[in-house]
């Protein structure tokens, strides 16, 4: 499979360019292409053609519009010391991507699609990738349903679409996020779609987010759907909780039971925080426990992990059962040695042992 490439005749001047990247922001600005590729029913996938980033046309009967079918994936690409550009694990984010679609009831499309037309917008829109340690080209692949039509039933068409926006650092390390515990409202429920990246998950958790945000605090923590007690994520990201301090502090998360999102940057962490000679644990935390914890110094450190911030440590939690802070409510020692290490691997400054960095350039 090729792709069909027509490059921009209006791509941003070079000078206006570098000054979008060197204050990026989050989604603010996007690149000069995008891909688009075609799957019917009957034909399978079309060729994917790299052009101009433009508005698109649908079909106001469109099923997306009405049903909402839709999946995404978030990536990164880091510039390298040497100039290069490398993707972060992408091969993770094209399996994820399948394990979506199938859920969904969209087409899976194959890795190899996937990934080259990943490929082929980083390489022509090199120049909007950032310097800066932090900084990087956010990647967003994304599929709908377009069959017209309003009959209830998986969507015989569908489009894949792939944008990308310069991202700033936006960590404030002066900062931890501060969390609501929502025991209104549940994120995901076993033989429900938690485990799946689509924008419905997103819908359902924008009125928590509001909630949240109306308590004072900057993120919604969700626990489980059945005995609503056990931690499960914060917002689009996962949690880490450390417990002890210095080299015997053991790194706990989670545990994927089904209704968790499985995110690459908590799966690499696992492996980070093990090769920093910690111990590793995944498993079930309630809400009481990280209370208790925390209270009695056994919980020192909170983060969330996610690729969009990569890590962000998490201070005061509040909830309807009261309010309680992590340490001093400042980053963690051990969060930011495991932020500058994942950080490092993915700029190409600490050795990628696991061989997770793709080059691109
Ligand atoms: C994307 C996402 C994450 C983080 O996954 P990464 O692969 O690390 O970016 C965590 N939780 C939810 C709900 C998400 O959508």
């Amino acid at each position: 499979m090729s792709i069909t490439i027509t490059p921009s005749n209006h791509a941003v001047p070079d000078s206006e360019r570098r000054e979008k990247v060197a204050a990026p922001g989050f989604g603010k600005y996007y690149t000069d292409h995008m891909v688009v590729c075609e799957w019917t029913e009957e034909d399978g996938w079309g060729v994917p053609e790299l052009k101009a980033y433009a508005p698109i046309s649908l079909d106001p009967a469109a099923m997306v519009f009405h049903y909402g079918q839709e999946i995404f994936e978030g990536m990164k690409a880091y510039r390298q010391p040497d100039g290069g550009i490398a993707l972060f694990r992408p091969e993770a984010n094209a399996a994820r991507f399948k394990r979506s679609a199938e859920r969904i009831a969209l087409p899976q499309m194959p890795e190899a699609l996937f990934l080259e037309t990943v490929d082929a917008l980083v390489k022509q829109d090199a120049g909007w990738v950032p310097d800066k340690v932090g900084e990087s080209l956010y990647i967003r692949p994304f599929m709908f349903a377009t069959e017209v039509g309003l009959g209830v039933r998986p969507s015989n068409r569908a489009l894949y679409m792939l944008i990308a926006t310069p991202a700033g650092a936006y960590f404030n390390p002066a900062n931890a996020v501060t969390v609501w515990i929502s025991t209104e409202y549940v994120r995901a429920a076993l033989g429900g779609t938690g485990e799946a990246k689509c924008g419905g998950n997103y819908a359902a958790s924008l009125v928590a987010q509001r909630a949240a945000a109306k308590e004072g605090c900057d993120q919604v923590v969700w626990i489980d759907a059945v005995e609503r007690k056990w931690v499960e994520e914060m917002g689009g990201m996962n949690l880490y909780f450390v417990k002890g301090t210095g080299a015997s502090a053991t790194i706990f998360t989670p545990k994927l039971t089904g209704t968790l999102l499985p995110g690459i940057t908590r799966d690499s962490i696992l492996s980070v925080a093990a090769d920093l000679g910690y111990k590793v644990e995944e498993g079930m935390i309630s809400v009481d426990e990280w209370r208790d914890g925390v209270a009695s110094g056994e919980i020192s450190e909170i983060f969330a992990c996610g690729t969009a911030a990569v890590v962000s440590p998490v201070g005061c939690a509040k909830s309807a059962m009261g309010t309680w802070v992590t340490g001093d409510g400042k980053p963690g020692e051990i969060t930011m040695q495991i932020r500058n290490t994942l950080l490092g691997i993915q700029h190409g400054t600490i050795p990628d042992t696991h061989n997770w960095m793709k080059k691109v350039l």
